[in-house]
């Protein structure tokens, strides 16, 4: 090689370089300029290995993260868009363990995603137009979290009368025979039950009310032959928390009904929760059933604390709402795995807060969780619900780049949640 060969060679690598390390690091709304994404001097929260690791960069190409690493040569990607993400947290898209989105305008899906969440549970609505919408969503349609929804099974009592079920059942089905919204009891073909469940593309069944643990057990069991998961109230009445956690669901919600009493029935309304059912020695043996038994906790602290908030006696709501959140601080420190969901609407407007933000708060300041605990219901642990943590739920290599970059440290303080810079779902920079 001559003189001027190398003289050329050594000028164009170095353009190259400089080109290719330029970066964005302006506050700015950021456009989207390259299929390849590198996020420079990242402090990557990373909630499989419990640790932040700080200042390295995250290489993104097409749909997932390709490489995290530090000193990374930018010149194996003169290609890639470079955005300085210095002294910023990069944690994983938020995922809402409870969601019910049938009547949400779409746009709610939307603000949902700005605001950082990349997938949901939907727990029950209209089976027809979630299956429609989830397609839409993956298709990049409609722009918003993946959605995954349950088909409801409920006894008689709940089918025949509550009206979010006549509002779900489309008019070619008789009440009850809809797949995502089923009658069912000790005489139904429960095995073709839990089939058209799978054919209507839920990926898990929920068992709403007036269900015996006779019928739940049979359901759980078929459930898992056909790969699907079983999400319950954690009352089902007739069958009681107990016999819901011993047939071993994967999940139950709703930790207002920690607080019923024995024998409680729904004749009983919340007018029956009991503040003597907190740290009883029964609720701490049912903790330690559902970490044997593998059964999480889905508190939606969110809505039980504002239909807390809605009794009349105020010194009686702030001590029940005090034992809610102590349950739930039990049940976290005896090691029950506990999901992130707020049984709340999504934004309908862009100055709507998440409910989500104020579930992880609710974890934190009140059920006492480590702010990485939280953040851990709300990605990993609800990824692992919906059977879908191999591909979302962390930001790690080889997963869907599912991210959020934030100004502050969540570690530092939970509130930081909010303080989003920029959402990246599979790839692609939302706006
Ligand atoms: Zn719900």
């Amino acid at each position: 090689m001559d003189r001027r060969t190398r003289t050329i060679l050594v000028l164009l690598t170095f353009s190259l370089l400089t080109l290719s390390c330029s970066s964005v690091s302006d506050d700015e709304v950021i456009s989207q300029t390259s299929n390849v994404l590198i996020l420079r001097n990242a402090n990557v929260i990373d909630v499989i290995a419990r640790e932040v690791s700080e200042g390295v960069d995250i290489v993104i190409s097409g749909e997932s993260i390709h490489e995290i690493g530090s000193d990374l040569n930018c010149a194996r990607y003169p290609s890639a868009q470079v955005i300085d993400v210095e002294g910023q947290y990069v944690i994983p898209g938020l995922i809402e363990g409870h969601a019910h989105i049938t009547q949400l305008p779409e746009q709610s899906l939307t603000i949902a995603l700005r605001k950082g969440v990349v997938a949901l549970r939907d727990m029950a609505g209209d089976g027809y137009y979630l299956r429609v919408l989830k397609a839409a969503v993956n298709r990049g349609e409609v722009i918003g979290p993946d959605i995954y929804f349950s088909a409801l099974l409920g006894g008689q009592e709940l089918i025949m009368k509550d009206t979010r079920v006549k509002l779900s059942t489309p008019p070619e089905y008789d009440l009850g025979e809809a797949p995502w919204a089923r009658l069912v009891d000790s005489n139904s073909d429960i095995s073709q039950i839990v089939l058209d469940a799978k054919d209507c593309g839920a990926t898990g069944i929920k068992l709403y009310a007036y269900l015996s643990a006779d019928v739940i057990s049979r359901v759980t069991a078929e459930a898992r032959r056909s790969d699907l998961k079983v999400w319950a109230h954690a009352v089902v009445y007739p069958a009681t928390v107990e016999e819901v956690v011993a047939a071993r669901v994967d999940a139950i919600s709703h930790s207002s009904f920690l607080l019923l009493p024995e024998g409680w029935s729904y004749k009983d309304g919340s007018r029956a929760l009991d503040i003597s059912n907190y740290d009883s020695l029964g609720q701490r043996r049912l903790f330690q059933h559902m970490v044997e038994n593998d059964v999480a906790f889905d508190p939606t602290l969110v809505v039980n604390d504002q239909m807390l908030s809605s009794m009349t006696d105020r010194s009686g709501r702030e001590a029940m709402k005090e034992a809610m959140f102590r349950s739930v601080q039990t049940a976290y420190e005896m090691g029950v795995t506990i999901m992130a969901g707020t049984d709340m609407p999504l934004p309908r407007v862009e100055n709507d807060t998440l409910a989500l933000y104020r579930e992880l708060v609710l974890l934190v300041t009140r059920a006492k969780m480590t702010p990485l605990d939280a953040l851990r219901s709300a990605t990993i642990i609800n990824a692992q619900m919906l059977g879908i943590d191999d591909v979302i739920g962390s930001v790690n290599e080889n997963k869907r780049a599912d991210m959020i970059v934030l100004r502050a440290n969540p570690l530092d303080d939970i509130h930081n949640i909010a303080k989003i810079r920029f959402v990246i779902k599979g790839g692609r920079i939302v706006n």
